[in-house]
């Protein structure tokens, strides 16, 4: 059965007060929320703490964090670690968003081996991968897109990556108000999930959730998760909108 899908991802946007406006409207909204639908939000870590407690006892939300490292606990300043996440009950974390290759250099070893310690520690991985413009434009976009996901991905077992969610998202799209066409996302998210069945089964192939990123906004989210292998949003820009967030995610049929 396709699975309903839709993450906020909040970036390095608002500070605290507002951040605390925003869940509490999402928690005003909650009600009005399809229930069959895995909400997730991504709020900067540094609020990751103060969130949880706000939402013990929501079954109807839950938390990702936006990054996290590879091990434990140690020497690593300013990191994050999947068992620190885990400890305060967050369900998912995301890896390898595009803004993180481009900005911190983070490559397809380092990226498999931050999903293999969430996973170790019970979280879900919510693994992105996308094309740049110049890729696309070449037409080397699906060797390109399956590369990142076989790099990162398929050193895992095939009940390990039932539990990731895999991101496509076109880098020419995040943030730029130029989403790829039905057509365009769903041709990917097809090859994805015919690589998967190929590489770890049918059934594995059927259940792994992908999900598709790049200026979804309400007017749009409509038509692209009515696509076969579409299965809902990883949500930028418009999940920092209760109103916007609310009807990407009652945007099923
Ligand atoms: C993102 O960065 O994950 C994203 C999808 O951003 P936007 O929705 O703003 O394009």
């Amino acid at each position: 059965m396709k699975r309903k899908i839709v993450a906020g991802n909040w970036k390095m946007n608002l500070n605290y007060n507002e951040a605390k406006d925003l869940l509490k409207k999402l928690i005003e909204y909650k009600d009005k929320f399809d229930t069959t639908t895995e909400l997730i939000i991504c709020p900067p870590t540094l609020y990751l703490s103060a969130f949880a407690e706000v939402l013990n006892g929501h079954d109807w939300v839950s938390l990702g964090a936006q990054n996290s490292y590879t091990v434990d606990n140690g020497a690593f300043t300013g990191e994050v670690s999947p068992s620190q996440l885990k400890s305060l009950g967050i369900k998912y974390g995301i890896v390898g968003h595009s803004e993180r290759r481009e900005f911190f250099n983070e490559d397809y070893t380092l990226l498999s081996k931050k999903v293999k310690a969430l996973l170790h520690h019970g979280l879900s991985p919510i693994f992105c991968c996308g094309e740049q413009l110049q890729v696309r434009d070449s037409n080397v976009y699906k060797e390109f897109v399956m590369k990142q996901i076989e790099a990162s991905l398929f050193g895992l077992k095939a009940d390990e990556i039932e539990k990731v969610i895999i991101a496509y998202e076109p880098i020419w799209a995040i943030g730029t108000g130029k989403t790829a066409t039905a057509e365009q996302a769903q041709e990917i998210h097809a090859l994805i999930r015919s690589r998967i069945s190929k590489e770890f089964g049918e059934k594995v192939g059927a259940n792994v959730g992908i999900i598709y990123g790049g200026s979804c906004k309400p007017d749009n989210a409509k038509e692209l998760f009515a696509q076969k292998d579409i299965d809902g949003g990883l949500i930028g820009g418009a999940s920092l909108n209760a109103d916007d967030f609310l009807a990407i995610a009652n945007s099923f049929e």
